[in-house]
């Protein structure tokens, strides 16, 4: 276990780490969760509740000190607590009850208190299932007569009509598939999808991310998978496994992230249907899916083949001419018939790394403007953040790492409003 120096301002944390409150599985249990954070500790409550109220609760963890010390704060501040009230605990309260962590490890509290709130999550969901039967829509054969790949079209070859029925099998374990669009390269895509595919998965939510920018697969980067090689199994390749998310890019293939990937038409459909036809994602509650940028050939096989999808977020820069591609992004989902989950105006301003100013350097409201004009959602501005490009250059997903930033509410503001409400998390403390 890591040792982390606790100096004489973190006496409440060093208390709770060295003798931590509420320590292994609790024998009889009615909530429980575990989940991964994207530092690799694993943070695993039970709890028992009687009359929506929590009578005991215990907690586990791998990770270090912090670690330890905030699952023991957060089932202190939850004994006794009704589930409603165990639920609105955040990261923020369980850090003022330790009277502050190391800047570092401040993410151990957000989640330790997403851990409490999925742990409530799977109580609350226990006494609402009749005979607690998983009411979870699946389909591993597409025997449901009501499935689109139940069928043979017309016009349709017995080849092509396997092929669809292979990727509808694969597409109908997943409840919600999100694509993340933007006009241009370079406005922070990747970013959007990186983040929101962290905080579904804090949310306790099982994710997979498919980076499909063929040209510039920088999810691996982001994600600090750089070194990881795929492998198959018996269904096809399996994704690589961080926590609850299932990650799967080209950039996995390439032999050297500086390969150039050089691919006429055919091959690049080819590969973006292998991505979600031989891919083992198994059963998930998201796929959040990195498209190429732009509106031609790659993003339209993708809307066309992931049917249906959830809808699209569209990502932006704030100047005129990166926002006229909006338009052209939300025409291209109008045709495709994917609905517009909402635009989000990325590098919008500038946070100063000193006094957390923002100030705007380029002209700002392009994305807002016309997402009004053209009557889609409009998500939020996130501000350039010298601490954003940091997180993704060091593989560490900023939403994350930097929790408790302005900028990071701002985002997990907006990222909010793209969730279902099944999967609403708590990263707003
Ligand atoms: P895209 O996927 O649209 O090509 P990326 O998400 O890869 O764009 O972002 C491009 C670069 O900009 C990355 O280095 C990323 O870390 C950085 N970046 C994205 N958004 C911000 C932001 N709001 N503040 C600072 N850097 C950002």
């Amino acid at each position: 276990m890591e040792e982390v120096d606790f100096n004489k301002f973190y006496l409440t944390a060093r208390r709770h780490a060295k003798d931590p409150h509420n320590l292994g599985p609790l024998e009889k249990f009615n909530g429980h969760a575990r989940i991964t954070g994207p530092c690799g500790d694993t943070m695993e409550f039970w709890l028992q509740a009687h009359a929506g109220r929590i009578e005991k609760i215990s907690f586990i963890t791998d990770g270090c000190d912090p670690s330890l010390a905030c699952g023991s704060m957060t089932t202190c501040l939850a004994e006794g607590k009704t589930l409603e009230e165990a639920k609105n605990i955040t990261q923020k309260d369980v850090l003022a009850a330790l009277e502050g962590l190391p800047e570092d490890h401040e993410h151990c509290a957000l989640l330790a208190a997403n851990t409490l709130n999925a742990a409530c999550n799977d109580y609350l969901t226990q006494q609402k299932k009749p005979g607690g039967t998983d009411t979870q829509k699946t389909c591993e054969t597409c025997a449901d007569s009501s499935c689109s790949a139940s069928k043979q079209r017309k016009g349709e070859t017995p080849e092509e009509f396997a092929d669809r029925r292979r990727l509808q099998t694969k597409l109908c374990r997943i409840r919600h598939k999100i694509i993340v669009l933007s006009g241009k390269g370079g406005v922070g895509k990747s970013t959007v999808a990186v983040n929101l595919a962290t905080a579904l998965m804090l949310a306790d939510q099982r994710v997979g991310l498919l980076d499909v920018d063929i040209h510039g697969p920088s999810i691996p980067t982001m994600l600090g998978l750089e070194n990881e090689t795929l492998r198959s199994g018996t269904e096809g390749m399996l994704p690589v496994e961080m926590g609850n998310m299932k990650v799967m890019s080209l950039g996995f293939l390439l032999q050297n992230p500086d390969d150039a990937v050089i691919w006429r038409g055919p091959m690049k459909m080819g590969v973006i249907k292998q991505f979600l036809t031989d891919v083992e994602w198994g059963d998930l509650d998201y796929l959040i899916v990195d498209a190429p940028p732009g509106t031609g050939d790659e993003p339209l096989s993708l809307c066309q083949l992931i049917q249906p999808l959830d809808g699209a977020v569209i990502v932006t820069t704030p100047q005129k001419v990166a926002a006229v591609d909006v338009r052209k992004s939300i025409s291209f989902c109008r045709q495709v018939s994917v609905p517009v989950l909402g635009v989000v105006e990325n590098m919008s301003g500038f946070v100063c790394p000193h006094c957390g100013e923002i100030t705007q350097i380029l002209p700002s409201g392009g994305g807002r403007k016309i997402a009004a004009d053209m009557k889609v959602p409009f998500l939020g501005a996130i501000p350039m953040d010298p601490a954003i490009a940091k997180a993704g250059d060091s593989g560490r997903a900023f939403i994350h790492q930097y929790a408790t930033s302005p900028s990071a509410k701002i985002m997990q503001d907006i990222l909010e409003q793209i969730t279902v409400p099944d999967s609403k998390n708590k990263l707003n403390s």
